[in-house]
């Protein structure tokens, strides 16, 4: 497990990592951490599952990066996809009227792939810049019927929406809204059918533009919806009360839960889809709102002049090459075919990991998507006083794998979305790596 590292490797290393300490303000961060200890990892390459450092270091990437590499590491035809792009045109405007062929291509696939009426994209540079777009048509949409007020949005607890000031406010899980100045227009439900219709009896349905959900959160924990119904129930709640449903499919899209769209497992159709990191496998930044023939239809209606909102990078011709490359390899490989084979692979190892260590329960899987839990007492559900996940990630990482503990609002999680072309031995692997990890963190406790 020892690795030598050569002595120029160290050396570049200490010179990028106080630039590091110095210059680059990391997202999601721990300010005193980055100063006392500066970058954990200096990534340099990348091949499948697995990530290289500037020192020599190989380790699992357990998550594929933020959910979000799933065709994995390294994939050569994707950066062939770029620069034969990039030499032609790497960009141009796609405002008012322009267009290009790999926007309209894209567009195009992702309404294949889409379910029901949902047809038309609009393309923006990730998940946030995707939600904002979807809360500020779901509210225009609203005025331009004549209904100025319907502006509230609806979230459930612990979801994730992205950290934009739109966003921001939408996202359940409190530390990411806990800052001043954002919307107050924003409304956080438990995830029940009845606390739901409570909060829309109270809050008046004339006041409220829409419903976001990820179909199975991520952030939050990896969390399924509490019934197989839920997503139908909310669909009728909406339908019922002149809401808007807005899918965040920006973790779940693109394969990512076995099926084209995470709704595609609860067999809805909302009225808009907010896309973003599978699309292109974190090769470029992306992302997108579909929006539905309908919703198309009613906004030509209602408009007259200009809808005034678009990203200078809308459309942008590099990453939509990027996006239909990737796309056409996850099908022609069967990638996607492979996140339902891997997936029941993961959940044998998470139910070995339940026999062998009654500290784990609540484990759940869908897709290449998955959870464990630790607790003090899994029959209570009683946790540790001290989150036992983090430790847990910590030894992991001395066993080269990085590991994702999720550990907000009282949870003990480990969560994990590897690369769709993860292969068996690798998700033993893992799964061994926790094991092992687990049974160390256990006789320090
Ligand atoms: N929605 C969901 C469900 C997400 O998981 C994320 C990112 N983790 C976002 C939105 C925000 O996306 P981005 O970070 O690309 O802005």
């Amino acid at each position: 497990m020892l690795l030598q590292v050569t002595e120029s490797a160290q050396k570049k290393y200490e010179e990028l990592a106080e630039l590091d300490k110095k210059h680059f303000f990391h997202p999601s961060t721990s300010f005193r951490q980055q100063k006392a200890e500066g970058p954990g990892f200096i990534f340099t390459e990348g091949k499948g599952i697995y990530l290289k450092d500037i020192r020599g270091r190989e380790v699992i990437d357990s998550l594929s990066s933020l959910w979000n590499v799933n065709i994995g590491h390294g994939r050569e035809e994707l950066a062939i996809a770029a620069m034969e792009q990039m030499k032609k045109l790497a960009y141009s405007s796609t405002f008012a009227t322009n267009s290009h062929e790999p926007v309209i291509r894209l567009a195009a696939k992702i309404a294949e792939m889409a379910p029901g009426d949902l047809n038309y994209t609009f393309f923006t540079c990730g998940g946030s810049e995707s939600n904002d777009t979807a809360f500020k048509t779901a509210r225009y949409y609203w005025k331009m019927k004549g209904y100025k007020n319907k502006t509230k949005i609806i979230s459930r607890g612990k979801s994730y929406h992205g950290v934009s000031i739109g966003a921001s406010p939408a996202t359940g899980l409190f530390p990411f809204r806990d800052f001043p100045g954002l919307s107050q227009d924003h409304l956080y439900v438990d995830s029940s059918i009845e606390a739901l219709k409570e909060m829309i009896e109270r809050e008046g349905a004339e006041n409220i533009a829409a419903i976001i959900s990820e179909p199975v959160q991520g952030s939050g924990g990896v969390n399924l919806p509490p019934s197989q119904n839920f997503f139908k129930e909310v669909r009728e709640i909406c339908d019922q009360n002149d809401i808007l449903f807005i899918a965040d499919e920006v973790i779940n899209g693109f394969y990512r839960t076995g099926k084209n769209f995470g709704i595609d497992n609860f067999d809805v159709v909302p009225d808009m889809m907010a896309i973003a990191k599978g699309i292109t496998s974190g090769y470029a930044p992306l992302g997108g709102v579909v929006f539905t023939d309908r919703l198309k239809d009613e906004l030509t209606e209602l408009t007259e002049g200009n809808f005034y909102h678009g990203y200078t990078y809308s459309g942008h011709n590099t990453a939509c090459a990027v996006a239909l490359k990737n796309l056409e390899i996850i099908e022609q490989e069967k990638l996607n075919e492979n996140v339902n084979l891997m997936g029941a692979e993961l959940l044998k190892g998470f139910k070995y990991l339940e026999q062998t260590h009654e500290e784990i329960g609540n484990i759940r899987q869908i897709g290449l998507l998955g959870a464990i839990e630790i607790f003090k007492d899994r029959e209570t559900k009683t946790t540790f006083e001290e989150p036992v996940s983090l430790k847990v990630v910590e030894e992991a990482l001395k066993h080269n794998m990085i590991g994702r503990a999720i550990v907000y609002e009282g949870q003990d999680t480990i969560a994990f979305a590897p690369p769709f072309c993860i292969t068996k031995d690798e998700v033993e692997k893992m799964i061994s790596i926790i094991d092992t990890s687990l049974t160390a963190v256990k006789q320090r406790l």
